[in-house]
């Protein structure tokens, strides 16, 4: 296999048959015919991960009273959803969170170096309004969390809210035109709306590996950080616990990647357990300058993110303001279809796939180069290098992973594609190889491919008792991914069939609760009990969604995970669940805003009893 790599201008020649059969060989490894079935939910032994371990759950006598909207999640969909109703003078609002705090995945994920890796002047959301400026352009979690705690401060959030409480049953009562909530606290609160952020990484999952309960040593998942057992505190303090301990980590996703730094340099020996190696691009994180960040114009963070949802996802913009490794390959393809339209090319669809594939070619090539130019063992080197294309998988961006397999205490364990074959009382197998462990360190991600209602823990029962997971059987039905037929007065908090942008998560949920409240706010302006999607509405939204080529699942020559449904069949389903507006975050937010603003609400029935 031969690539080279330059400058746009002279065209790097690539084999790409040969890469691809590559991509091939190494995905073919990784398929299993269980797919998602491979995971475990944590139950027996393991019940205790989905547990809160950061605050103690106090006793309160149960509610049973009414609130205008009920926001369920305190993430950041509940926060910026509760926010914009604040804007909207609507006061009466109550999150309902299972945590202790606000903050969502950054309640739960504390682990050693947790951080964002979407730029912090976009992904924390509302810097503006709550008037902070990111202490780097890439923040860690604790930071992050601080900042949730901001919005849910700066907007009385909290003032109504209730922590640790779990939902157990959401129900729709048609003669009261009412929600009624039921919690693991015995409340039974009333609500007139409801708002649902629940989110998709949210449920903990463990590794079907056989004998995973045998293990006699300690263990726990990434999301619930045991800092008892392993001394050190979320800001990366040491871990002075771990000193002589064998300690080994399951996984090197997204997390992985972040924590292993931190568990190399405290462990006595680390032993890594590699299925897939993760795409690791630069960071280059920095501070973020106080003068310049003064200097910005007021409506600075709306720019910001228009700039960054277009460059990521293939529009045009005179600058570049995030410059990061999300924009870079949108970059790079629109410098080719630039240079090959120069040349004479005809604007078509196969020139873009060109562009494309030679831009990922490129970025990957570069990726894997990185590898060897900073990993001194070439074998460990040459194992550490991922071979698909770089949104086949999160795409991952650390300074100092790498760097870490150079400890001599740090030992890559990896399994060819296969995953761990057994745990037993004392350790982990590989093969023939047994590797003696003290502890292990779960980094084996969340549930996404299961229904929500597992996800999230309740189900919702509509207009005739109809659940959300019936009406979804054939997956995600709405409009604008909020609204849902047979839910009066329910609105959907997430990406999935609206805007879609996957690499800023938060622009999706702030936009979301800008619409939620419009609507809100007209419903009481006009005395409404009831708002709810058409059925024929909700039917054209979903056909004109699975139109959409954006889908962000799908591609089945990936690396199995979540981002392709383990590799296994995409249908209707899968499809509907994954996708957005056919053009784009930029565009669907376009239309909402339009649709927000000439108030017609199309689509909806706004009913009076
Ligand atoms: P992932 O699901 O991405 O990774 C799970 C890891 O466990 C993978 O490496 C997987 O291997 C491995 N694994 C699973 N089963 C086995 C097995 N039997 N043997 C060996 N290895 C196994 O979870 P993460 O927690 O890393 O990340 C989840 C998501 O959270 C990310 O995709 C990202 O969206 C988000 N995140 C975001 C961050 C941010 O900066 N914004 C930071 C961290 C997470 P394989 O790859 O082969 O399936």
């Amino acid at each position: 296999m031969s690539i080279t790599t330059g400058p746009v201008s002279d065209r790097p020649a690539i084999d790409r048959e040969g890469l691809r059969r590559k991509y091939r060989e190494e995905r073919d490894k990784r398929l299993r015919p269980d797919g998602n079935e491979q995971y475990l939910q944590p139950t027996g032994r393991f019940a205790h991960l989905l547990e809160d371990p950061y605050t103690p759950r106090v006793e309160r006598e149960p509610l049973t009273d009414e609130v205008t909207v009920a926001v369920i999640g305190g993430g950041f969909s509940g926060l910026v959803t509760g926010a914009r109703l604040k804007q909207a003078g609507i006061d009466d609002v109550r999150i309902i969170e299972g945590g202790g705090d606000v903050g969502g995945a950054w309640y739960w994920n504390r682990y050693p170096g947790a951080m964002c890796d979407t730029a912090a002047m976009v992904y924390l959301p509302l810097l503006e309004e709550t008037g902070h400026m990111p202490s780097h352009k890439y923040v860690f979690a604790p930071e992050i969390q601080e900042h949730a705690r901001r919005i849910a401060r700066t907007f009385g959030l909290y003032d109504n809210a209730v922590f640790s409480t779990q939902i157990t049953r959401l129900e729709w009562d048609d003669g009261s035109s009412r929600w009624i909530i039921h919690t693991d606290r015995g409340d039974r609160m009333r609500a007139r709306f409801v708002t649902m952020g629940t989110g998709p990484l949210h449920r903990p999952k463990l590794p079907g590996i056989p004998g995973i309960e045998s293990f006699g040593g300690h263990c726990f998942h990434t999301s619930r950080w045991d800092y008892d057992y392993t001394g050190g505190d979320p800001s990366g303090a040491p871990m002075t616990n771990l000193a002589g301990k064998r300690v080994g980590i399951i996984g090197t996703g997204a997390t992985a990647v972040q924590c292993i730094p931190y568990l190399g340099r405290d462990a006595g020996d680390l032993f890594v357990f590699q299925r897939t190696p993760s795409s690791i691009d630069v960071r280059n994180n920095h501070p973020i300058d106080a003068d310049w960040f003064s200097s910005l114009e007021p409506g600075w963070q709306q720019r910001w993110l228009t700039n960054f949802a277009t460059l990521q996802t293939g529009g045009f913009a005179d600058e570049d303001l995030v410059k990061d490794g999300w924009t870079d390959i949108s970059q790079r393809i629109r410098d080719r279809v630039i240079a090959d339209l120069g040349a004479g090319a005809a604007f078509t669809p196969e020139t873009m796939l060109r562009a494309y594939e030679d831009s990922d070619d490129e970025k990957m090539e570069e990726i894997r180069a990185r590898v060897d130019a900073i990993v001194g063992d070439p074998a460990t080197a040459e194992k550490l290098k991922p071979w698909y294309r770089q949104l086949c998988k999160r795409p991952c961006f650390h300074d100092e992973y790498l760097d870490t397999y150079n400890r001599p205490n740090v030992h890559l364990v990896d399994t060819d594609g296969k995953g761990v074959d057994r745990i037993d009382e004392s350790g982990v197998w590989v093969g023939d190889t047994h590797v003696e462990l003290d502890c292990i360190v779960f980094a084996s991600g969340f549930e996404v491919g299961t229904p929500a209602a597992r996800r999230s823990g309740f189900e919702t029962y509509g207009r005739d008792g109809l659940s959300l997971s019936e009406h979804w059987e054939e997956g995600m039905q709405s409009l604008h991914g909020i609204h849902v037929h047979g839910f009066p007065n329910l609105f959907v908090v997430g990406p999935s069939q609206g805007s879609n942008l996957i690499s800023n998560i938060t622009q999706n949920l702030t936009e979301a609760g800008r619409t939620i409240a419009t609507v809100i706010r007209h419903a009481l302006d006009d005395s409404a009990d009831e708002v709810e999607t058409t059925e024929a509405a909700e039917q054209a939204w979903v056909e004109l969604v699975e139109t959409s080529e954006r889908a962000f699942i799908g591609n089945p020559e990936c690396t199995p995970g979540y981002y392709n449904n383990e590799g296994g069949p995409i249908g209707r389903k899968e499809k509907r669940n994954g996708s957005g507006y056919p053009d784009g975050p930029v565009a669907f937010w376009q239309f909402i805003d339009r649709w927000r603003s000439d108030g017609r609400f199309e689509g909806l029935e706004f009913r009076r009893r």
